[in-house]
């Protein structure tokens, strides 16, 4: 019998979606092997009964064995999805950065919302100004972002911005085996070629504003690491995963270009700027060179780790209840 899997995507861009897709010919393997009951990116479901009658007052999702859901958690309405899935879903999954840490849009933690709503409604280049909306029907903002498993328990971490669809296509078979995932738990250096010749190399990490010294006719194991060349790589802080489960390298190191840290940190609760300035310093670099520091977590800024003085509440008060 098929497995019920029922998706959503929260505070989501759907390029996770699109990793999933992106699994391929895999995909025609386990898609006979999965019933999906619930999928708004594909399906057209309605949350409050399918019969358009009115008379479901409550989040309509179907029970499911796999409940995977994309996105953070931003407004209301993303919170009762988030704990109506929870709810109707035996296993949940974190599905990308978004999920797992927050991803680019809890950057914005960085920032009041009173910031937010000048730039995005009256101080953007390419659209009229308007004032702030203020329809009472629209979903209630949340004090900051949150990662899902700030506000629900979540089972499965497959972080990435997006997944790579090799670790999408090891959880989903390893949940159809009874088995537990074979996930990567190591950093991104672990899985890069890159020619390393020892720390002191640099004493300063410049941004990646020029591109690195490399010969292009040759392999990428003859470009020395970009971050002993004084570029600011976060794969030492970083999870691996993007390089995929068949000897691949690094997405971005493959191009020639920094990791920027979009799988995470190495551990769940690991904190990408803190540990970076570490690895810097051991390296014996100046971290007081390192420019906007808070973008190093730039993935990775929901449990509180990017946080704007205005979104702190009063002690005592709960974030977000
Ligand atoms: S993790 Fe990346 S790809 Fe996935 S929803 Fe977030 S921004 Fe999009
Ligand atoms: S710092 Fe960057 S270039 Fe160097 S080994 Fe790690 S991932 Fe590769
Ligand atoms: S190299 Fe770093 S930023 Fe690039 S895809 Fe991999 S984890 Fe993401």
């Amino acid at each position: 019998m098929p497995v019920k899997v029922a998706e959503e995507w929260l505070g989501s861009c759907s390029g996770c979606e699109i990793s999933i897709l992106n699994l391929g010919e895999t995909l025609l393997t386990v898609l006979p092997q999965l019933e999906f009951v619930h999928i708004p990116v594909l399906m057209d479901h309605k949350y409050f009964g399918q019969t358009g009658q009115g008379d479901v007052h409550h989040l309509d999702i179907p029970p499911a064995t796999v409940g995977i859901i994309s996105g953070n958690i931003r407004n209301q309405e993303h919170l009762e999805v988030a704990m109506a899935m929870r709810a109707s879903c035996d296993v949940l999954i974190a599905l990308g950065t978004c999920a797992t840490h927050g991803g680019i849009p809890a950057l914005i933690n960085a920032c009041s919302d009173a910031e937010l709503f000048e730039r995005y409604y009256r101080g953007s280049e390419s659209t009229d100004a308007a004032a702030d909306p203020d329809d009472p029907n629209l979903p209630r903002m949340l004090p900051r972002t949150y990662a899902l498993d700030e506000k629900v328990k979540v089972d499965l971490y497959l972080p990435g911005c997006p997944p790579h669809p090799d670790q999408i296509a090891e959880a989903i078979t390893a949940l159809l085996e009874g088995r537990a995932p074979v996930l990567p738990s190591k950093s991104v250096c672990d899985t890069c070629p890159t020619r390393r010749e020892g720390k002191g190399a640099v004493k300063q990490v410049r941004r990646f504003l020029q591109n690195p010294q490399y010969d292009p006719a040759k392999p990428l194991a003859e470009m020395r690491c970009l971050l002993e060349q004084g570029l600011l790589c976060m794969g030492p802080v970083t999870r691996a995963g993007c390089a995929g489960a068949h000897g691949e390298s690094p997405r971005c190191l493959s191009a020639r270009v920094p990791c920027r840290g979009c799988y995470g940190p190495v551990r769940q609760d690991g904190n990408q700027m803190l540990d970076m300035l570490n690895a810097l310093a051991s390296n014996g670099i100046d971290i007081k060179g390192v420019i906007d520091r808070p973008s190093l977590l730039r993935f990775s800024g929901a449990h509180g780790r990017l946080m704007n003085p205005s979104r702190r509440l009063p002690a005592g008060q709960k974030q977000g209840a």
